[in-house]
This record gives structure tokens, sequence and C-alpha cells, in this order.
């Protein structure tokens, strides 16, 4: 059989991901960039990986790369009532990692070094112009490639994307907006917290003991205010929260649009869409890249069951089997999390029912056990 060839399009940490995880198997696989060679990755955003993602992760890292990550034994949560913060949960299993956090930039950085000692991986850099289906190739550079399946993974926003899976999608968009920036300071914090205020959620994420990310969703009030004024607006929440006399420096925050978008479709014939291309999960609960992560973990499980067999990925079931297993848990898994969402949002009717909830919802170790464990491994392990 001739040797198979997969397309990854795309250099976020799907497209990177996809790329790295299919290079294990043998099968050729080319890497398509937008742009030419980047001298300094930019994504500002800091990623919470959950602990089974994270021993998943490892096995394509060495251990002096795994130093990137700082791993996190403890989540507390926050209420915001009358300009206090009522801490309602933690989250602590005897000790173990809950949450890994890395700097998106350094992850890709890592990945990119990894991905360039893969002999069955070539990057090739440019703009995909046009996607034929139905011959399942690619126009890149004025040349037709052509490939067994193409794995689309163009971001949020992208025509291609459209032309594939169509305009048929599940959407609640409330226009929030999440700032994210990093933070320096004197204070020792080594836990992650989640703040539910009543601008919007605001969780951070610690990088070591004096550093950390912040995430903060806000309503579409928000949108049209300038970064310098949100950078203010920030420090001023951070002080109330971590204490005024913390000595703390900001980077300016990068502001990304958030809602739950589903498409309906995310397959034709042999090409697929993954990552934010395919459905976005509002960052509330850190867990759009963690579903990523599981996709294409199982999207390479197929491919090589489908390999050790002998068989063509080309027009193969692999893409059926993929959507069955995997459409069904992201779909309530974004609900879910858009649910939250909703219900922690600051609502003067349903404050009373939320201060009775969390009143005594720390004492339930079976329901914190159970939310746990979905957030670590997934609706159906
Ligand atoms: C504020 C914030 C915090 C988050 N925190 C967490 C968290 O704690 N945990 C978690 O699991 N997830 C988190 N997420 C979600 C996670 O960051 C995203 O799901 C993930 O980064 C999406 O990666 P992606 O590769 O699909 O998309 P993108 O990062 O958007 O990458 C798409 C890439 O495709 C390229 N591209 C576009 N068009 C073309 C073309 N025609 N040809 C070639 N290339 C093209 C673009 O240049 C881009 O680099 C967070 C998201 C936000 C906004």
């Amino acid at each position: 059989m001739k040797k198979q060839k997969i397309c990854v399009i795309g250099d976020g940490l799907a497209g990177l991901m996809t790329a790295l995880i299919l290079s294990k198997s043998d099968i050729q696989i080319d890497l398509i960039f937008k742009n030419k060679k980047v001298k300094k990755i930019k994504d500002s955003r800091t990623t919470a990986i959950s602990e089974s993602n994270y021993l998943f992760l490892s096995r394509f890292f060495k251990n002096s790369e795994l130093k990137i990550f700082y791993s996190c034994k403890n989540i507390d949560l926050y209420n915001e009532k009358s300009g206090q913060y009522q801490h309602f949960m933690n989250f602590n299993e005897q000790g173990k990692n809950l949450l890994h956090m890395v700097e998106n930039k350094k992850l890709k950085n890592i990945i990119l070094k990894n991905i360039k000692k893969k002999k069955n991986i070539e990057i090739i850099y440019g703009a995909v112009k046009k996607l034929d289906v139905e011959k399942s190739c690619i126009l890149i550079k004025n040349k037709k490639l052509y490939y067994d399946l193409i794995a689309l993974c163009l971001g949020r926003q992208s025509d291609i994307v459209l032309q594939l899976v169509g305009k048929r999608y599940i959407e609640d968009n409330s226009e929030e907006i999440s700032f994210t920036g990093l933070v320096k300071h004197d204070k020792n914090i080594i836990k992650a917290k989640q703040y539910f205020l009543k601008e919007g959620p605001l969780a951070i994420l610690p990088l070591d003991k004096n550093r950390f990310s912040f995430v903060w969703t806000l309503n579409r009030n928000y949108r049209k205010i300038k970064s310098q004024n949100i950078k203010k607006l920030v420090n001023q929440k951070l002080k109330s929260i971590i204490g005024s006399k913390t000595k703390i420096s900001l980077e300016e925050p990068a502001g990304f649009p958030v809602s739950f978008k589903f498409n309906t479709n995310f397959v034709k014939k042999n090409s697929l869409v993954l990552g934010d291309s395919s459905y976005n999960v509002h960052p509330i609960a850190g867990q759009g890249f963690n579903l990523i992560l599981r996709d294409i973990k199982k999207l390479s499980e197929f491919i090589i069951e489908n390999q050790s067999l002998g068989l063509q990925i080309k027009d193969s079931m692999i893409l059926d089997k993929f959507i069955r297993s995997r459409k069904p848990e992201n779909f309530l898994y974004g609900l879910g999390i858009n649910f939250t969402n909703r219900f922690f949002k600051h609502n003067k009717s349903t404050s009373l029912l939320k201060e009775m909830i969390f009143k005594d919802i720390n004492k339930f170790k079976f329901l914190k056990k159970l939310s746990l464990k979905i957030s670590d491994q997934g609706i159906f392990p």
C-alpha cells in the first residue's frame, strides 16, 4: 500500500497537537502554516490542562520540557456578595494534582520543537486558498496537493470551514468578551481561584508562586472600552481580591470574544474540522483545549487501529466513528458549561437561591467528586 498522507491546516494548539500526536503513526503529515516563519509566537492565553490530559500530553515531551507546566492541587470558588467574596467551595483530592497551567506560547514552542524533529512531518508555509472536498485536495501557492484525510484547525472564523460545514450551528451568543493577561505579584498564590463577580467570572491561574494568569469574562457593555481602561479595571479588581497592599504588575490584557457555538456538522467526505473551528465553549470552566485534546486522542486511536488492520484511511469509516464517539460528549459538555455560566451570572432574582445553595454545597462530597471526575476525564471516559 502506498504511504498514506494527512494534511493538518493551522498553527494553533489544535493543529500543532494534531500533527504531533498523529506523527506516532507511519503516516506522512503535511502541516500547513499560514504565515512564513514567525520569530516569536504570540498568544497571551494560558491553558489549564486536566490531570488525565496532562498525563497523555507528557508522553510526547521530555521531562525537562514539562517544566513549563505549573501543577496545582487546589481550586477555590468564591461568590461576590455585597462587595465581599464568599468562599463556598474547595476542590482538593488528597493532595493530587488537579490542574496543570501552561502559557500557550511556551506550549506551542515545545510542540513546534518536537514537530521539527519528526521525519514524517513536513511544514509547508502559505495560506490555503481553496479546499476541494470531493477530490480531497487543497490549493496552496497555485499548487494542488492531494490527501487521504484533511484536518482543518483554523480557529473560530474561517471561510474554508464555513464552506465545509455550512452555516448550520447551535449558538448562544451573549456577546461576552474574555480578557486575559499575566500578573506578577509579591504574594504567595499557589491555588487556582474562580470568582463569580457581578461583572462576570474571573479566574486566577497560578504559573508560579509570584505569577498568575487571569481570565475575566465581561458582558457586552465592556466590548467598546479601551484596553488601558480594562487594565485599570483589572488592576483595581485584583487589588480588592488579593489585598490592596499587594504589589502587582499587569501586562496589557488581550480580549477574546466568547460564546457557546456548536456546528451541527464537522465532517464531509475525507475532510474534518477540529478545535475552535468545530465548536466553542465558554472559558469559565477552562475546558476548550481539554475537549480538543480528547478529540485528537480519539481520532489518532481510530487512525492507528485502521492502519494496524492494513486498511486505507481514505473513504474509510474513521471519520464516522470519530463523530459518533465525540460529538455527543462535546455537545453535552458545551451545554453544561453554558448552563454553569448562566447560573452564576449576577441576577437579583436568583441571588437568594444561590446563597442557600452555596451555604452547604461544599459538604456534598459526592457532587464534588463527580464534577472533578467529569472535568478531568470527560462525561464518557
Ligand atoms: C481567554 C481564554 C482562556 C482559555 N483558557 C482555557 C483553559 O484554561 N483550558 C482549556 O482547555 N482551554 C482554554 N481556552 C480555549 C483554548 O485556548 C482554545 O480552545 C484553543 O486555543 C483553540 O485552538 P485552535 O488551534 O482550535 O484555534 P486558534 O488558536 O484560533 O488557531 C487557529 C490557527 O489557524 C490559522 N489559520 C487560519 N486560517 C488559515 C488558513 N487559511 N491557512 C492556514 N492557517 C490558517 C490561524 O493563523 C491560527 O493560528 C481558553 C480560551 C480563551 C479565549
